[in-house]
């Protein structure tokens, strides 16, 4: 494999100095080893994840009682505060703080999220395997399955990467939980706030169904509100995440 090296992010050079070519190398607690940190699981109270760092090292601990996914993220935004921050002391990231999902605000967490985003799906390795593919919850899912890392954090990546104008949205049954729209959807569209009554996302909030849509094609103005929005056409394919909310992709087909 070769590469640019000058052209990676520091959370790819992390990766591509300690030997990763293929996603199954991408081993974190190596990686935490290697930057002189120990790795611990344990159930944590009122946090997903805490760093404890001094001149001489650093424990993360990671709650044990996650999803595997959830865990995989939580260790790569400890390494993030441990490599990027350098900072002794300590850090307490709570669940919300924690996630792809926040990954654009500016703020300490929302760093530490970016990082963590490209130390579990590089794009150096996600490039050239979502080469040719589309950005829908099936392909989410093989990308979550080969990166063994959670199906929103591969949602997202596909997301954010597409040329097409895609969003990710997660909703419970009440409301739009929270979103991520790439550049190309830009800013003139509006994720609505609640489940459209005709969709799968809807039929799985309330009906209690689970699994994955198929992708299908409906009105945009279903999931979206803007200038032109009804005259559009959305690609969607929708997913009951474990804590029953659901996440869907929106590609707009105009
Ligand atoms: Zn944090």
């Amino acid at each position: 494999m070769r590469i640019d090296w000058s052209q990676l992010s520091p959370p790819e050079r992390v990766l591509w100095d300690a030997g990763v070519t293929e996603p199954g190398h991408i081993d974190l607690a190596h990686v935490a080893a290697a930057h002189g940190a120990i790795v611990v699981y344990r159930q944590l109270d009122g946090c997903a994840a805490r760093l404890v760092a001094s001149s001489s090292g650093a424990v993360i601990s990671v709650n044990s009682g996650d999803y595997p996914g959830r865990k995989r993220f939580s260790l790569a935004h400890e390494l993030a505060h441990w490599i990027s921050d350098r900072k002794t002391g300590s850090f307490l990231c709570a669940k919300a703080d924690i996630g792809a999902q926040n990954a654009e605000a500016k703020s300490v967490e929302a760093h530490a999220n970016a990082f963590a985003s490209q130390l579990i799906l590089p794009d150096y390795l996600v490039t050239p395997w979502a080469e040719g593919k589309k950005a829908n919850l099936d392909v989410a899912s093989a990308l979550a399955n080969d990166f063994k890392v959670s199906r929103t954090a591969a949602a997202i990546k596909l997301t954010k990467r597409s040329a097409l104008p895609v969003c990710v949205a997660c909703h419970d049954q009440s409301r739009l939980k929270w979103h991520v729209r790439n550049a190309a959807f830009g800013s003139d569209f509006y994720v609505k706030p609640e489940l459209h009554q005709d969709t799968d996302a809807f039929t799985m909030a309330y009906g209690g169904g689970g699994g994955k849509s198929q992708p299908k094609k409906e009105a945009a103005d279903r999931w979206i509100s803007g200038s032109g929005a009804y005259r559009m056409t959305a690609q969607t394919q929708s997913l009951k995440l474990p804590d029953g909310t659901v996440l869907t992709i929106i590609s707009l087909v105009k």
